[in-house]
């Protein structure tokens, strides 16, 4: 089966991993402030603080935005559950808004003036316009999962030009790799000080009281990245321009040889943008059955997503037709597989036998 998404590790990165593992720290340690300079470096953030992974660096960012019960979350409603779970999962509630169907990304002009915060998630890698947004909500949080080496106007995808932190994951199918892994970038010392907080059982040191005093002032989690994971995550990151360029180019390749069949092409970045090309999603008519044509000839296509208001957790109060354009989306998703290591051969077998279905 070829995946519709895959890591690419090479000697160099299992090299820094063998390293980190003959070192004194496993958990947290040297590795993981090197990789958080590192990422602070290519994003532009003054503070980059590491996760075990990329839900629970959604998690963090809500807890240090200090939303809570009573405060409303706006997300997209074509995300992973993730992007809305990290309100839930500090008592707040989520509520969703549909997307454009040019972007696939949420409507900036939709997000209700009243919620207490937006998670901003960049649909594929490709940026969300938010100096579009009507109004700026008090808490901005980018889910960018999809985007790590995207570029807007503004800068890179993770500066927070116009949000109070934005949150990256390194899950195999991302743009760089930690097995499981996350990040939360922001400009704000007392949010990164919250953050870093959070993710060590909210424990504050006080050496004034002893060397060995430390108390714990808020509840927090053991949600600590190890050094070993941070080593492959700095050796990973240093080639992030060459998989983002990788995948750019997969994806003109696709765009190239799809054009003229009934398969709708996904959107493209305006100038001045760089789409990160985390998926490649078309629409197709008949989706269910090119899903199972497509399956049953060994290619992994996916639906990203179900929109959560589909979900049972989700979808108290929500009707479908709320969200015509995220229905009109789903009704014809399809992820085409796209990582930095696909073969020629590999996309020849995708296109041909997706002609074969579409035309
Ligand atoms: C991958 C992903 C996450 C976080 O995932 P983890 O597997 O926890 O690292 C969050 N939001 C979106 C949109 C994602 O795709």
């Amino acid at each position: 089966m070829i995946p519709y998404g895959r890591q690419s590790v090479d000697d160099d990165d299992v090299a820094a991993v063998l390293q980190a593992l003959k070192g004194d720290w496993l958990t947290q340690g040297p590795h993981t402030e090197e990789l958080e300079a590192a990422l602070a470096d290519v994003t532009g953030a003054r503070f980059a603080v590491a996760f075990n992974n990329g839900t629970a660096a959604l998690h963090a960012a809500a807890t240090a935005a200090g939303l809570g019960r009573g405060d409303t979350v706006a997300t997209s409603a074509l995300t992973f559950s993730a992007s809305a779970a990290c309100a839930v999962y500090v008592g707040a509630q989520p509520t969703f808004v549909d997307i454009e169907g040019e972007t696939l990304n949420l409507d900036p002009s939709r997000v209700p003036a009243t919620v207490d915060a937006l998670v901003a998630v960049h649909y594929a890698g490709l940026p969300v316009d938010l100096s579009r947004l009507a109004h700026r909500p008090p808490i901005l949080i980018e889910d960018a999962a999809h985007a790590l080496g995207a570029l807007t106007p503004d800068g890179p995808v993770g500066n927070c030009a116009h949000s109070d932190m934005c949150t990256f994951s390194f899950h195999p199918v991302k743009a760089v790799t930690t097995g499981e892994g996350g990040a939360v970038t922001t400009n704000s010392s007392a949010l990164a000080e919250r953050l870093r907080r959070f993710r060590n059982h909210g424990i504050v040191r006080k050496p004034h009281h002893g060397g060995w005093h430390y108390e714990v002032e808020s509840l927090g989690f053991n949600y600590r990245l190890t050094d070993l994971q941070a080593a492959l995550g700095t050796s990973q990151l240093a080639k992030l321009s060459r998989f983002v360029a990788r995948r750019a180019a997969r994806a003109e390749a696709y765009n190239r040889r799809l054009a003229g069949t009934q398969v709708e092409l996904p959107p493209t970045p305006s100038a001045g943008w760089r789409h990160a090309w985390h998926l490649y999603p078309v629409r197709v008519p008949e989706r269910r059955r090119v899903y199972d044509a497509l399956r049953a000839a060994g290619i992994g296509v996916q639906v990203h997503y179900v929109p959560l208001y589909r979900h049972p957790v989700y979808r108290q109060g929500y009707r479908p037709s709320d969200f015509p354009e995220t229905e009109r989306a789903y009704a014809g998703l399809l992820s085409l597989p796209l990582f930095p290591d696909l073969t020629d051969d590999e996309q020849d077998r995708v296109v041909k036998a997706l002609e074969q279905e579409v035309g």
